[in-house]
């Protein structure tokens, strides 16, 4: 059986094409571009590029787009001011606060300023708790961008045995929670995990969540094994590569995203998905109270 690449990047210009159509209609029927408005805090230079990639990509499908870059010195109390400010802004559909924070601002207590309908990101714990109880709304970007990738291989995922390596608040956990949503029998491994190998070894669909460059070999590999790479790490020549080693694993799995051009194109892809969703949300937002919540 030979192995088949699950392509991020041709699966995320489809999803971008869908959107940037959508977005035509709403404007000719005189309806206002969905908006994001981006705050970046410092300058942590991977940070740059994520929300540069970000904006451009809104800038593509028509969206409005606006970055608000504040300084490394930034209060709390600034960030939860531009927030307010942002919440009550009628343009804006979505607000991603870029992580991580300055050490004197407490992320938790930002994110959840975040009205829960403008949470594009969906770290907000109420559209966390959504998909937790399987009612979600917001979904965070990175782990709907591989169930979306998932969808695309056809296989049914149902009673499939998941391992996730990673149980991080933005990509291990809420993985772990669309698996569950999508039947399969899920285990979550970290960094205390006893005989991580061999819960690999048992997995019709591995989740690599680590940031640790080619950390999966391939004697983990199940046969026919679903494998999907979320780690981007720089090898030692410099380039990208992801936590699970291609070049041994792919030649037992059945299906294997790339490094790049896997699930990074996917999340940013998903971003746009949620910010179009949260324009559809405020188009109907009679239906809703005044503080975001159903
Ligand atoms: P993170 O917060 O650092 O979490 C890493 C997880 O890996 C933790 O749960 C940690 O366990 C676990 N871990 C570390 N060493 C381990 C070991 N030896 N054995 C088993 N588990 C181990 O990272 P993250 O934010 O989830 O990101 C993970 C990777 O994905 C990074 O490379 C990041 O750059 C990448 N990423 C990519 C995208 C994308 O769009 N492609 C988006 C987000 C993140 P403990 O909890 O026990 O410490």
């Amino acid at each position: 059986m030979s192995v088949q690449i699950l392509d991020g990047k041709s699966i995320a210009a489809d999803i971008r094409a869908v959107i940037k159509n959508r977005v035509a209609v709403l404007r000719s029927a005189g309806g206002r571009p969905p908006g994001l408005a981006v705050i970046l805090v410092g300058e942590n230079p991977a940070s740059q590029i994520y929300v540069r990639s970000k904006s451009s990509a809104c800038a593509e499908v028509g969206f409005h787009s606006e970055m608000h870059t504040l300084p490394t010195t930034t209060s709390q109390s600034e960030l939860i001011d531009l927030i307010d400010r942002l919440n009550a802004d009628a343009r804006i559909d979505g607000i991603l606060v870029q992580l991580p924070l300055p050490n004197q601002v407490n992320e938790e207590a930002v994110i959840e300023r975040i009205l829960p309908t403008k949470d594009v990101d969906g770290f907000h714990p109420y559209n966390i708790g959504r998909l937790a109880l399987r009612m979600p709304l917001l979904r965070p970007c990175t782990p709907k961008g591989v169930m979306t990738m998932l969808e695309r291989t056809g296989q049914p995922l149902a009673g499939l045995d998941a391992v996730v390596i990673g149980q991080s608040n933005i990509v291990g956990r809420p993985m772990a929670l669309e698996l569950l949503a999508a039947r399969c029998t899920v285990t979550i491994c970290h960094s205390r995990t006893k005989d991580l190998a061999e819960k690999v070894r048992g997995a019709d669909l591995l989740v690599a969540a680590v940031g640790r460059a080619r950390f999966v070999p391939g004697d983990w590999i199940k046969k026919g094994a679903i494998l999907i790479d979320v780690g981007i790490n720089r090898g030692e020549d410099g380039k990208l590569v992801g936590d699970i080693d291609f070049a041994t694993c792919s030649v037992r799995a059945s299906w294997i995203t790339p490094v790049p051009g896997g699930v990074g194109p996917m999340t940013i892809a998903s971003l746009l998905e949620n910010t179009l969703q949260a324009a559809e949300l405020h188009a109907n937002m009679s239906v809703w109270e005044t503080d975001g919540k159903p």
